[in-house]
Order: C-alpha cells, then sequence, then structure tokens
C-alpha cells in the first residue's frame, strides 16, 4: 500500500497534466489538427542551432568518459565559471563558480533549496496566482505553502496581504517573474517595496528570510522590457534559473542556482544544496547538458513566434469580450471567465476541443489559463470556437 502523503499528492495531482493526457486522447478521436490544445507549457520553438552544434561538438572533440562521468554534485566546476561570468556580464554582478549549483532543470533547483533550508512547518510564502506545482514541492520538504491573495487589478504582488502572511515561521518567499500563468513582470517600484518589507520583517522578528526568484522565464520578455535581478535588490535572494524555456530544452532536464555569498549563513547552504542535490536522487544535473548549455549562454529562441501568438491571441480574445491583460512575458494568457466557475468553463471549452487550464490550479479561480507556445496555425483554427463560447455563455 502506498503512503497516505501518496495518496493525498495523487488525488490533488495536477490538472495541466490530465489536460495535457485529456488532449492526447481528444487527438486520437478527432485528429490532431482538430484539437487545440492550450494546456501545457510546452515550448513550441526549436531551440537554437547553436544547442545542436554544441552537442556535435562535445561528442566529436572530448574524451566520452569525460563527458558521461560523474563530477563535483554541484557540477563542473567550469561550466559554473562561464555561467557566473554571463551573469555577471549582463547584471554587473560578482559572482564564481562558487555562487553557481547545476541542478535538474528549475524542478530540481527548488526542491533543493526548499530540502536545504526547510524545516517541518516552516512557512514559505508565495503570490497568487503561482505555478502549482509549487504545492508539492513545498510538501515535499514539510513545510506549509502560505498564498497571498491576487491582485487582480494588474496581478503585480499584493504588498498589504503579503505583510500581513509574515510570521516569526517564514523561511521563504518564492516569487516567479515573467509570471506563470500570467505573463506579469513584476515592476522594479514593487521589488524595491518587496525587498524594504523583507528587511523589516527580519529585523521585526529576528529571523532569516530567503527570497527565491523562479526564473524560467526570465529570457522570454517582450517589447524590450527589462526583468530586475532580485539579488541586487535584496542580500537574501537565491535564483533559480533554468533552460527549459529560454533554450527550449525542458526535456532534458538543465538549470542552475545562484547562491550569492551575501546570502546569510552563505557556506553552509552551499554545502547543503550540494548535498541536497546529491541525496535527493539527482546525485548531479545532467552531464552532457551542463556542457552543451555553457556553450549556448548567448543563443536565443525564436522570441518573436511567441510574440506573433500573443498579439494574436490576446487581440482577438479581447475584441470578443473576454477581460484579460497583455502579457509582458512568458507564453501564457490569464483571461477572467465569463461565468464564475472556472472549471465549469473549461469543460464548455473541451465541448469544442479547446483545452484550457482553470485558475484554481493556480491559486486564482475565476480565471483561465492558455498557454500560447503552439502554432500560429493552431491559434487561428481555435478562434471562432472562442467566439462562440463567449457568445454561448453570455
Ligand atoms: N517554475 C515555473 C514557474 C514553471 O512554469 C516551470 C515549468 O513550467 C517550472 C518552474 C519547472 O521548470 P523546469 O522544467 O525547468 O523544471
Amino acid at each position: 500500500m502506498i503512503s497516505t502523503k501518496m495518496q493525498e499528492q495523487i488525488k490533488n495531482s495536477s490538472v495541466i497534466r490530465a489536460m495535457f493526457e485529456e488532449g492526447r486522447r481528444l487527438s486520437e478521436i478527432y485528429g490532431a489538427e482538430n484539437v487545440f490544445d492550450f494546456s501545457l507549457g510546452n515550448p513550441s520553438v526549436e531551440p537554437p542551432i547553436e544547442v545542436n552544434n554544441a552537442i556535435l561538438e562535445i561528442l566529436q572533440t572530448e574524451k566520452l568518459m569525460s563527458v558521461h562521468g560523474y563530477m563535483n554534485n554541484s557540477g563542473y566546476e567550469e561550466v559554473r565559471a562561464v555561467i557566473a561570468k554571463s551573469i555577471n556580464d549582463k547584471f554587473g554582478t560578482a559572482f564564481t563558480f562558487n555562487n553557481i549549483l547545476m541542478t535538474v532543470g528549475a524542478a530540481g533547483g527548488l526542491n533543493v533549496i526548499f530540502k536545504t533550508l526547510l524545516n517541518p512547518q516552516d512557512e514559505v510564502i508565495t503570490f497568487a496566482p503561482f505555478f502549482g506545482e509549487y504545492r508539492g514541492y513545498v510538501k515535499n520538504h514539510e513545510g506549509e505553502l502560505v498564498i497571498v491573495a491576487p491582485n487582480t487589478l494588474d496581478f503585480q504582488p499584493n504588498l498589504e496581504d503579503f505583510k500581513q502572511k509574515i510570521t516569526s515561521k517564514t523561511k521563504a518567499v518564492i516569487i516567479n517573474s515573467p509570471n506563470n500563468p500570467t505573463g506579469v513582470i513584476y515592476s522594479e517600484e514593487n521589488i524595491i517595496k518587496l525587498s524594504d518589507i523583507l528587511r523589516e520583517k527580519q529585523k521585526e522578528f529576528g529571523t532569516d528570510i530567503y527570497l527565491i526568484s523562479d526564473e524560467p522565464y526570465r529570457e522570454l520578455a517582450y517589447d524590450n522590457n527589462e526583468v530586475p535581478y532580485l539579488s541586487k535588490y535584496y542580500a537574501n535572494t537565491i535564483v533559480g534559473y533554468s533552460f527549459s524555456k529560454s533554450l527550449s530544452l525542458p526535456g532534458e532536464r538543465i538549470g542552475y542556482l545562484v547562491i550569492p555569498d551575501q546570502a546569510a549563513d552563505y557556506e553552509n547552504i552551499v554545502a547543503a544544496a550540494n548535498m541536497a542535490n546529491r541525496i535527493l536522487g539527482f546525485v548531479n544535473a545532467p552531464s552532457l547538458f551542463q556542457r552543451v548549455v555553457a556553450k549556448c549562454l548567448n543563443a536565443k529562441v525564436d522570441i518573436d513566434s511567441y510574440n506573433k501568438n500573443r498579439e494574436l491571441i490576446y487581440k482577438s480574445l479581447s475584441s470578443y469580450g473576454y477581460q484579460c491583460i497583455k502579457p509582458q512575458g512568458a507564453f501564457y494568457l490569464f483571461v477572467k471567465t465569463p461565468i464564475e466557475n472556472d472549471a465549469e468553463f473549461c469543460a464548455l471549452a473541451k465541448q469544442k476541443n479547446i483545452l484550457i487550464v482553470p485558475g484554481t490550479a493556480f491559486g486564482c479561480p475565476g480565471y483561465v489559463r492558455i498557454a500560447y507556445c503552439v502554432a500560429y496555425k493552431t491559434i487561428e483554427k481555435a478562434l471562432p470556437g472562442f467566439k462562440a463560447l463567449i457568445d454561448e455563455v453570455k
């Protein structure tokens, strides 16, 4: 018999994954071209050519044992050094390889940092709407996820409610910008205010509160929007980065954590995170892809493609009467449902072979998430269904 903890986890398992499976089932019945699957954040653009070139070059020029062997649990030092330099060049920071720990994607990195920081019942605050998997990641390490109410005006962080939610048990705050599911980039002004609040509360409670910046969408920012680099605003910052979306490599499971020297208890965190990578069963991030990403730090996916999708879906849905904010980054549109019940609205959409995810999965009922990382044609073909949907329910 499986553990009671896992029984509960399975019962509440990801709506997004369930939708993805539903999409495959419907495709078999109606043909893939007649199913409009906006459920999963799986990149729709190819990895840049530099990725293929790097794989070939590494395999052709290096000794295979040096490519495929074990290494330090934190990753190859030369890879971490190149990544540190690249961050320093972009953001004026002063990291070295000691500040970088290679991870199995963002998901691996977040589990490593929660394992490193959390005692049972420690609280981790996040802002709704948020990536639903945080629930599982925090629970894995016996923490409690505390959710700040959404600010549905513009989906910037609700700092008033945030202040109320910080207690002596708050160990960490996790934010995600550009945001999944809203596409909103948290403004510099709000990052400064959020950092001020954290410093105040640290003083009030005599604790260290870590700010975890979950950044898989950092490179997907439109209209030259800036995404503030958080370690410049708040010393106890830990950055979780991923190449899943920035290089379209979600299946390769590669990312890194940045642990700045200024973070409280820095040396112990670095040692514990190295140990966590090992004992969580990752042992280390994939060896070949550590080397590949080190050669592709300036490579870019075709963000114009996502931008074209963004313009089409945002303009069209707005013109049909849907209420939504124009995303500034990532590849999601978060739309207010024209009926109150978001799950019911998703069920109605499914009758038109449109698969979207209820906002409840992101802690924000009354909305749906549309992942527009699909072919442009898919959006074009789905638009009449979206129009019919709102016309029918109004
Ligand atoms: N965090 C957010 C906000 C995400 O949207 C995702 C994936 O969609 C992840 C983390 C996990 O990313 P990875 O594939 O790098 O584990």
